[in-house]
């Protein structure tokens, strides 16, 4: 009796798995075997964007210039700057009732070499870096790294770079200090341990043949840059070349119920989104998906969430639907909906102390909702009404989705942020929500795949709505 009263009232969230079917099983996995796919080729986000074209493409989405005018059910898409994407279904309601917008990001946190970055020092030839997004720089040495990015030459010659992800290619590296010498450095302070600039990729010892100039190690690598690319030295000032870990995304676990990679955030809500955005048809609000770039340095520039380029994006929806006229982009925000679908911080039993273990978000417990995000009393963030929590915990109820409600951290410990607050000062209704992720930020990330599953299950059932 009592029982039964405890099952009634109380909020329980029970482990994902333990309630699924063979069947669903499978499913969870054969989504999961097509994200990793997905992810081993999309781990910068020019790469992501590349081949969510190719999906959206396949799947009778068209480029919104290719349209003079839209109606319900048509499906279009804008590149920005190879970096960022926005993709839309129009709805069978009238536009002015609002947008349903899922919106992640497709940026992680990495190495970006610096504008003049070859140096050789002692015959070895380093690349010089300045890292992107919120590391923890020790965590990046000593591990296999490639290459991957673009040099424009003045001509405007697009050179694509991708080096270290096939086993016959070489890969790079940034050294550390062996134990034996080390004892300096292990009494420094863990986020002082690896130095900024100490963050030099190592590319090469072969000094150019037997001549009597300086820098023949640097020269040798510059000679076989300019064989292979085609570049001087000045070239790689106009280029965007990002360093990842070379490392595949793969199951983990005995049971092989997680997904070990690098770039999950917030790759994983990326695509996910995308899937299930691949598989409407006729949805009644017009559905939005927003693959943004710049997130992990603040969204800021034209590729960024706080750039205008996403309102010029809604405006020409809004000009080939024939509905425009003034304020009507300030209307249509004020009555949409949105999803800020990045991932979460899973609770680590091995550092339980940082987390509140009512409020957190567990590995295999479902889809991540937070309320809020910011940091030490709210700071900076994004507030979800009620109302509209409400809302959303109603769809997914009724969807049979399971989801928690949940705080990233400790009050006083710390905290963070995501595109939500953009969107949210359009006027539009916004939480965030996604997937609980361990090692955030780390060159290898794990997920479960049944939050993998459920946050997929959760985008088709809000665009559906
Ligand atoms: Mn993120
Ligand atoms: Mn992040």
């Amino acid at each position: 009796m009592s029982e039964e009263l405890k099952q009634k009232l109380f909020n329980t969230k029970k482990c994902g798995w333990e309630e699924v079917s063979e069947n669903q099983k499978e499913e969870i996995f054969k989504l999961s075997k097509k994200y990793m796919d997905f992810l081993n080729k999309s781990k910068t986000e020019r790469e992501f964007i590349k081949n969510a074209k190719r999906i959206a493409d396949e799947n009778g989405y068209k480029d919104i210039i290719e349209f003079e005018t839209l109606k319900p059910g048509d499906k279009v898409y804008f590149i920005n700057r190879e970096k960022s994407m926005y993709l839309a279904i129009i709805g069978e309601k009238s536009v002015e009732e609002g947008l349903h917008i899922i919106g992640s990001h497709v940026d992680s946190p990495r190495l970006d070499l610096k504008p003049n970055p070859l140096t050789e020092d002692t015959g070895l030839a380093y690349l010089k870096t300045h890292y992107y997004g919120g590391i923890k720089k020790y965590q990046w040495t000593a591990i296999p790294l490639s290459m991957h990015g673009v040099i424009i030459k003045t001509n405007g010659e697009k050179i694509e770079i991708n080096i270290g992800e096939d086993e016959n290619e070489p890969i790079f590296t940034i050294t550390d200090l062996l134990p034996h010498l080390a004892q300096e450095q292990m009494e420094k302070k863990l986020k002082d341990g690896v130095e900024g600039e100490n963050l030099q990729l190592l590319v090469g010892s072969i000094p150019y043949n037997n001549s009597n100039i300086s820098e023949k190690v640097k020269l040798n690598i510059l000679n076989i840059l300019n064989q292979k690319y085609g570049i001087v030295e000045a070239d790689l000032a106009s280029s965007e070349i990002e360093l990842v870990p070379s490392f595949k995304a793969r199951s983990l676990g005995f049971d092989e119920s997680m997904v070990a990679g690098y770039g999950q955030d917030d790759k994983v809500c990326a695509y996910t989104s995308l899937a299930a955005m691949m598989e409407l048809q006729n949805v009644k609000n017009t559905a939005v998906c927003i693959l943004s770039d710049k997130e992990e340095i603040g969204s800021m520039g034209n590729t960024g969430m706080e750039s205008h380029m996403f309102d010029f994006f809604i405006s020409e929806i809004l000009n080939k639907l024939g509905v425009n006229k003034p304020n009507q982009l300030d209307k249509v925000f004020c009555f949409s909906k949105m999803l800020s679908s990045d991932v979460d911080a899973g609770f680590d039993p091995l550092y339980s102390s940082v987390s509140d273990k009512q409020n957190s978000g567990y590995m295999g417990k479902g889809i991540s909702l937070n309320k809020y995000t910011g940091s030490k009393g709210k700071a900076g963030a994004s507030d979800a009404n009620a109302e509209y929590v409400a809302w959303v915990r109603n769809i997914l109820e009724k969807n049979d989705i399971k989801y928690q409600i949940v705080e990233l951290g400790k009050v006083d410990i710390g905290g963070g942020g995501t595109i939500a607050y953009i969107l949210a000062n359009k006027g539009a209704d916004v939480i965030d929500c996604g997937v609980p992720v361990l090692s955030m930020h780390a060159p290898f990330e794990v997920t479960s795949k049944y939050d993998i599953y459920a946050a997929y299950k959760t985008y088709k059932a809000f665009w559906q709505e």
